[in-house]
């Protein structure tokens, strides 16, 4: 794309060339991530003030808002620094004071001179039985009233930031709005009866009542769509950038697969077939796969995974499968050796713990071949880390990894095969924000025979019957996972919390049966008690929340949460899926520290009725909005300035459909509407998008 389209210069200009906007306010909004004219435009109020002019303030239920014509009376200044500067004023049936703070007298009597008229807006309130403003929002002369808006935009505001230099500013963009063409789809502007880009923009910073500024406005509907649209159109551009790039075509004869199948203690679920087969013909396929493997705890992702490596290792080639913890790493090394040795291939593990002349014996028969299958922590992709011929990677649990580190990997260009394990359910809206350039395997079918997991909400209070029954469980020779919460941002206070319940655990309950493992310890340590936890050695293993994600025992039957009110939704429902994996009823026991609110009774007792991931995450996007849902910053989910995941669910999906079929009928963005789309990129600040075309 050669370059940004000269009409939009105005909105790529210097803050302060805005009216009202010096360059100390710029500065403060460049700080709050304004930084461009454009940037104002996507700040879209959040309410309105109703300023229709009544012609008295008697009668009106205090405090309110209020609107009226007054002639100026008396002044009083305040008897000392600290008391109030009093203004009398009478409105057309009533009299009521204007008072001030710290403000100069000859200012006031200049603002609002004895016997004229003037329009004043602003909170009117009974104070000692005596209705004042204080600080009116306005004070004018009447020539001057319709410099009030009568419906006024509220803004969220930056410390420093009014909301009149928020109008001002706004009403300065909007002023120089560029024609632009445009780039929707016409029969869905036609038939959504949507406005035009610019006349909806000037319509959601007017807003003429409150359901203006909700979520189902024709003109903010239709932000929001161009928001997402240009979203999509950025993720559809690296799909189709990933699916240009050539890639190398892996096809097994199966004998590998066929060896292991038949030695599995069960039969694969028709999901988990399915999804072999989708990943395997993505492998056979000549274009590059770039795929997403979706399932719930324990819908039995690690079996597909390794069939996915298997077909690699028949075609001559290797495969690695990387996690994001060395713990996870080494459960997945022992998690697929017998599934390795019933195949005859050679599984190696490689981390950052991994040094001298060991480390050189591994990378040394990595880059000859003779290692099949790695697994690993990202020490994989060290620089010196060479394959003989890597075919697949397979990248486990990655939701910490957000949508631009995916493209970054993306566009370092080797043609491997990759595909993306995750276990966290998130409803459809969000899987398409945040995973929409990717091809999606859904295991949505759990193997047969699962238990349901009992689970129980109980006060802190009843600690100690809980711990007596623990001691009655663990004499029936069941383990018990305890967790204890992230109490603070601090490590410091979440740790304190883990060792105080470990000790007080052990001394209950006797030496040695209780362990303990926390992100701060050393990994020496930390392997050395999930290894006598694994091994049965110790009974009950005290943890934060390091152990949430992929672990696997199968004797550990019961899961304690304190805290429970305090974690997401997603997250218990992953904590309690490290229970129910054998063969005896499994207990999860959610401990919340009373007084409990209705809402957060209401989000426990999901867990209870539902062990279906995507109910529960759909329950937890609805009772707390997008942003928070898997944990704002690290989510890797992006944020939208306009959109609204949750109120304006279907949106995404058409984004979606429009942007792949607008790249499938003009894969370089050149016909009209393609340049209207390029403009809406310009627009939206997706620049990563401009890159993409400039290089395709
Ligand atoms: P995930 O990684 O998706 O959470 P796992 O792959 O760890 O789940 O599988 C969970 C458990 O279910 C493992 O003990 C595994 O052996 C078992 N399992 C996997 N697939 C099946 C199946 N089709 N039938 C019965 N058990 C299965
Ligand atoms: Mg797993």
């Amino acid at each position: 794309m050669s370059g940004r389209p000269e009409a939009l210069f105005p909105l790529f200009a210097a803050l302060d060339s805005l009216p009202g906007i010096g360059p100390k306010t710029a500065k403060t909004l460049a700080d709050s991530g304004v930084e461009l004219p454009r940037d104002l435009l996507l700040s879209l109020p959040y309410a309105v003030v109703d300023r229709r002019r009544r012609t008295t303030i008697r009668g009106e239920d205090l405090p309110r808002i209020l609107t009226v014509t007054v002639t100026v009376g008396a002044h009083r200044p305040p008897r000392n620094r600290s008391g109030a500067y009093r203004i009398h004023v009478t409105d057309a049936e009533t009299e009521f004071q204007l008072v001030f703070f710290h403000a100069r007298g000859d200012y006031l009597r200049r603002l609002l001179p004895e016997g004229t008229q003037r329009v004043v807006s602003g909170k009117v309130e009974l104070f000692d039985g005596i209705a004042q403003m204080v600080h009116p929002d306005h004070a004018v002369p009447l020539e001057d009233a319709g410099d009030i808006p009568e419906i006024e935009p509220v803004y969220h505001l930056t410390a420093g930031i009014t909301q009149k230099t928020m109008f001002k500013a706004t009403r300065g963009v909007l002023d120089r709005l560029p024609e632009v063409a445009e780039w929707a789809d016409p029969a869905l502007v036609a038939r959504e009866a949507w406005p035009a880009w610019a006349a909806a923009l000037g319509l959601a910073h007017a807003p003429r009542g409150a359901d203006d500024v909700g979520p189902h406005s024709a003109a903010r509907t239709r932000l929001a769509y161009d928001e997402l649209f240009a979203h999509q159109v950025t993720l559809a551009l690296a799909r189709a950038r990933d699916r240009k790039a050539r890639g190398i075509v892996t096809q097994g004869d199966g004998r590998l697969r066929d060896r292991v199948i038949a030695a599995l203690p069960f039969a694969l679920t028709g999901a988990q077939g399915r999804a072999v087969a989708e990943i395997t013909g993505d492998m056979a396929a000549p274009q590059r796969m770039n795929r997403l493997l979706q399932g719930d705890v324990g819908a039995g992702k690690t079996a597909v995974a390794f069939l996915a490596l298997l077909a690699a290792v028949e075609a001559g080639g290797q495969g690695v499968m990387m996690a994001p913890t060395e713990i996870l790493a080494r459960q997945h090394l022992e998690g697929l050796q017998p599934m390795a040795a019933d195949a005859g291939v050679r599984l190696e593990l490689l981390t950052g713990r991994d040094k001298g002349r060991d480390r050189d014996a591994k990378i040394a028969d990595l880059a000859a071949g003779r290692i099949d299958i790695l697994v690993g922590t990202h020490a994989v992709f060290q620089k010196d880390v060479d394959f003989h011929d890597l075919r697949l990677a397979i990248i486990d649990e990655q939701h910490r990894f957000g949508v631009s580190q995916r493209l970054e990997l993306g566009a370092k260009g080797q043609a491997v095969d990759v595909l993306v394990m995750t276990a966290t359910p998130i409803p459809r809206s969000l899987a398409l924000a945040q995973y929409g350039d990717m091809d999606v395997s859904i295991l949505d079918e759990k193997p047969p025979g699962r238990k349901p997991v009992r689970t129980a909400l109980i006060s802190t209070e009843r600690m100690d019957e809980v711990i007596a029954r623990l001691r009655a469980a663990i004499d029936e020779g069941r383990q018990c996972y305890w967790v204890c919460p992230l109490v603070e941002e601090s490590e410091r206070v979440d740790l304190a919390s883990a060792d105080e319940r470990f000790k007080r655990l052990r001394a209950i309950l006797g030496e040695g049966v209780v362990g303990l493992v926390h992100g701060q310890m050393p990994p020496s340590e930390k392997d050395a008690a999930m290894a006598a936890f694994q091994a049965g050695e110790t009974k009950v293993l005290v943890a934060t929340t390091v152990i949430e994600v992929g672990v696997n025992v199968p004797n550990a039957s019961i899961m304690v949460i304190e805290r429970a009110e305090i974690f997401g939704l997603a997250q218990l429902h992953q904590l309690r899926g490290r229970v129910g994996r054998g063969a005896a009823q499994s207990t999860c026991l959610l401990m919340y520290q009373p007084p409990l609110g209705e809402t957060g009774r209401r989000r426990l007792e999901v867990l209870r009725e539902t062990e279906d991931g995507f109910r529960i995450a759909q329950t937890d996007l609805e009772m707390r909005g997008a942003g928070d849902l898997i944990g704002t910053a690290q989510s890797g989910l992006p944020r939208f300035r306009v959109a609204d995941l949750e109120r304006q669910a279907g949106l995404m999906a058409t984004a979606q459909q429009d942007a792949r079929k607008l790249l499938a009928d003009d894969p370089g963005l050149d016909g009209p509407r393609g340049q209207a789309t390029r403009v809406l990129l310009w627009l939206t600040g997706q620049d990563r998008a401009i890159r993409l075309i400039s290089v395709g």
